[in-house]
């Protein structure tokens, strides 16, 4: 099926009016919470409704795209969160390519008999667990994506004025977060898009000071402080590691999300083409790993980090004692490196 078909086809399951449950990753970043919540503002402007439900919190910075707190959180509430999925005849899935991704919602999601979506950007996702699946790894974020989607709808005919600030809002959010600013993963499509969502008066100024402008003080003195201490450079591999321990948690007030871009922060020195950034939790260490071009991180976190994402920006876990995961990361790197060297 070409795009504008699944386009129509989306549409058309979209007219069946069924119950619908929305919901998006673990962790959600902008990209999850734009998309969702984009959908669900498309699906009341036509009239219709739905439920977006999250695995996990959504960083706080993010809070400004569900001001009425529509958004139901499983950890916040898990009966109302299983009754939401359970309850649902169609689930549109956004931004991510493995059920898994959806941590405990894992179970609900693929015992249930809904009618289910997916919408994304990540590379391989997992075509028999769905009945349509619009799928772009090409493209910058998933916003992007259902943007374009919405374009092909007969209801919209290419026309963004026919969507409303509110969802152009949403959808300019994820991009800019999964692009980093149009830092990375843009595409002519990607501008393209942006020139519609300004000439339709969303403000991204103001999305821009939400996103990026909003650190608390304890924040800002948390990077600086991985900055100077943590931040440690490897010239052989040109690799940057920064871990956070449970200790800089507590001593800096950590909240989700609050380490949000940090990793980006080491790919701005010259011979730095890798960063890792190891985040302490009470159950596992969050891996978020990054990089300027040459190194697949997709791959590395597939290979090392149990996880996956995007080539140059993609995440995983780890189960060791936290003092372990410098080494961990050097040898795997080097390992990564020689295995495709001998490719
Ligand atoms: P971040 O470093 O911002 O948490 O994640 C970057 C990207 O890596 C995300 O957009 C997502 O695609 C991917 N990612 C993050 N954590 C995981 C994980 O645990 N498993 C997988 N498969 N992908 C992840
Ligand atoms: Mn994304």
């Amino acid at each position: 099926m070409t795009s504008v078909q699944q386009a129509k086809e989306l549409e058309k399951i979209l007219n069946e009016d069924r119950k619908t449950a929305i919901i998006s990753h673990f962790n959600p970043d902008g990209d999850a919470v734009g998309a969702s919540v984009g959908m669900r503002s498309f699906l009341l402007s036509a009239g219709k409704d739905a439920d977006i439900v999250i695995p996990s919190r959504q960083p706080e910075f993010l809070d400004f795209l569900d001001p009425e707190k529509h958004i139901t959180c499983y950890v916040d509430d898990k009966e109302k969160a299983e009754s939401l999925i359970n309850g649902a005849e169609l689930i549109i899935c956004l931004d991510f390519n493995r059920i898994e991704r959806t941590e405990w919602l894992a179970y609900p999601l693929s015992s249930s008999k809904a009618v289910k979506v997916l919408i994304d950007h990540h590379l391989n996702p997992d075509t028999e667990k769905f009945d349509l699946i619009i799928s772009d790894p090409g493209a910058s974020s998933t916003c992007e994506l259902l943007y374009r989607t919405l374009m092909c709808f007969s209801s919209i005919d290419g026309d963004p004025t026919r969507l409303s600030l509110i969802t152009l809002t949403a959808l300019a959010t994820g991009i800019l977060t999964d692009t980093n600013n149009f830092n990375n993963s843009v595409t002519p499509d990607t501008f393209l898009i942006a020139s519609d969502m300004l000439r339709c008066k969303v403000d991204i100024d103001a999305i821009n000071n939400m996103v990026f402008k909003r650190y608390s003080e304890s924040r800002m003195r948390l990077m600086g402080h991985l900055l100077t201490d943590s931040m440690s450079i490897d010239p052989g591999l040109s690799a940057s590691t920064i871990v956070i321990t449970l200790k800089d948690r507590e001593h800096y007030h950590f909240a989700d999300g609050d380490s949000e871009g940090f990793v980006n922060l080491p790919l701005m020195i010259r011979d730095v083409e890798v960063s890792a950034l190891f985040s302490e939790t009470p159950e596992y260490i969050r891996v978020s790993l990054r990089s300027k071009g040459r190194i697949s991180v997709n791959a590395l976190a597939n290979a090392y980090f149990n996880g996956g994402g995007h080539e140059r920006a993609a995440g995983g876990r780890l189960y060791m004692p936290i003092d372990e995961v410098r080494g961990y990361f050097l040898k795997s790197l080097e390992q990564f490196l020689q295995s495709k060297a001998e490719e």
